[in-house]
């Protein structure tokens, strides 16, 4: 069977992954087979999030009646129902469901009458609390298939730490992922020193070290040194595969959607308050703002090194009216150039133009050339794909150590 659980978390505490790991645990203890644990991250522009927008499904053998009599209790147990944006669903399901509705939750947006349409037509358990939101997460999950895939340890803390503050020793962090990158990333970031992979919010989450396979995600935690832990899951996650990225064109992008999108630089990008950069591209018939918040750090010296005729691939959300740059990929550089009137050669001086179409002239010695000086201004940028540091990076990204984005 497979149990997929979601929205059970609120900003003052909780997490839908630690009763996740606490369920696998229950699970166990009742004999079932717990054969994988995954952890979906959903489309990032749904505004009633508590956080990343994850969701989460295990792949259980044992009885299905017992399953979700256990989950339910947990969800009760667990949820931080308090919250007004708490709206848990658990689904319990021995058939499959359309991965069709997963892929659109990622990239897209559902809703609960979708999600219930699917769990009455595979026959599948489910309860939705209050709202019943989390009906499409947990939806979601069971119906995820995943074409690519990562993994991520979390660490949770030991109940009684929860809400106090985090002690995790920072150069162990430091030491971890120079160890083991490009096989994990985003445990720090070395270009802006500091920590990533530590939270500063209220939930049980420790720590999560985020890699390619569960190996290199376990061979990084055993080198991390911290407060006395609690318990830890191993995720099977579409965390940094971009699996929330569809192509677009512009004037034809949807808001809260994520794209990949070309087109040609057509403004100066512009430094504005706060320290966000935007610029204008432009695909031929529509024209579309790209930002590059200020957030993305290092990220922004690139961006402000674009000029007029570059071509370009902008990746990110569009909210707004403006792509909000995750990355993006130079495909080809223009060749700006400074024209002025050429230099006479007998005076040395500069000449000037004799009117449109006529050339130039010395005003001294009425010597005339025909060309212009043309210097080309040289670039220091190479086409390639540039992406926003670990700090900026959202959990669907695929960082470029994992790849370049097809
Ligand atoms: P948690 O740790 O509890 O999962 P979170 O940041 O992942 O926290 P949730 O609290 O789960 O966010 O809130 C997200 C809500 O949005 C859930 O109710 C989920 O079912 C719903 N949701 C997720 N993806 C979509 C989507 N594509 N369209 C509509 N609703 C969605």
């Amino acid at each position: 069977m497979l149990i997929g659980i979601d929205d059970t978390d609120s900003p003052q505490g909780m997490c839908t992954t630690y009763l996740g790991a606490v369920l696998v645990r229950r699970l166990i203890h009742e004999h079932m087979l717990v054969r994988e644990a995954r952890l979906v991250r959903l489309n990032p522009n749904v505004t009633w999030k508590t956080r990343g927008n994850a969701a989460i499904m295990f792949d259980v053998e044992g009885d299905p009646a017992r399953a979700f009599e256990i989950s339910c209790r947990l969800v009760e147990e667990l949820a931080d129902f308090s919250c007004e944006n708490t709206n848990p669903g658990v689904v319990v399901t021995d058939r499959h469901l359309d991965p069709a509705f997963f892929k659109k939750a990622v990239t897209d947006f559902c809703t609960t009458d979708e999600a219930v349409a699917l769990l009455d037509t595979a026959g599948a358990r489910y309860r939705g609390w209050k709202n019943r939101r989390g009906l499409i997460g947990a939806t979601a999950a069971v119906a995820s298939e995943l074409a690519d895939k990562t993994s991520e340890i979390l660490v949770y803390r030991e109940p009684s730490a929860f809400g106090s503050p985090r002690n995790v020793s920072r150069e162990s962090l430091f030491a971890a992922e120079a160890a083991t990158f490009p096989h994990t990333w985003d445990t720090v970031d070395f270009a802006n020193g500091v920590v990533v992979c530590v939270p500063h919010t209220p939930d049980p989450v420790l720590f999560g070290i985020r890699g390619e396979s569960p190996r290199w995600v376990m061979a990084a935690r055993q080198m991390i040194e911290s407060e006395k832990t609690g318990i830890e899951q191993i995720w099977v996650t579409n965390q940094g595969t971009d699996a929330h990225l569809l192509p677009g064109t512009t004037g034809h992008l949807t808001d809260l959607l994520s794209y990949l999108v070309p087109g040609s630089v057509t403004s100066k990008p512009e430094t504005k308050e706060g320290g966000h950069v935007s610029f204008m591209m432009n695909d031929g018939d529509f024209s579309v703002r790209c930002m590059a918040y200020e957030p993305t750090k290092n990220f922004r010296t690139i961006i402000r090194q674009l000029v007029p005729g570059d071509e370009v691939i902008a990746v990110g959300s569009f909210k707004k009216g403006s792509i909000n740059l995750e990355k993006i990929r130079i495909v080809s550089l223009a060749r700006p150039a400074t024209i002025r009137p050429p230099l006479c050669i007998s005076c040395n001086k500069r000449m000037t133009s004799d009117g449109k179409g006529k050339g130039y002239k010395c005003k001294r010695c009425d010597a005339r050339a025909a060309e212009p000086e043309v210097q080309e201004i040289s670039r220091s940028l190479e086409p390639g794909w540039y992406e926003v540091p670990p700090t900026a990076r959202r959990h669907l990204a695929k960082p470029l150590c994992r790849g370049e984005p097809e």
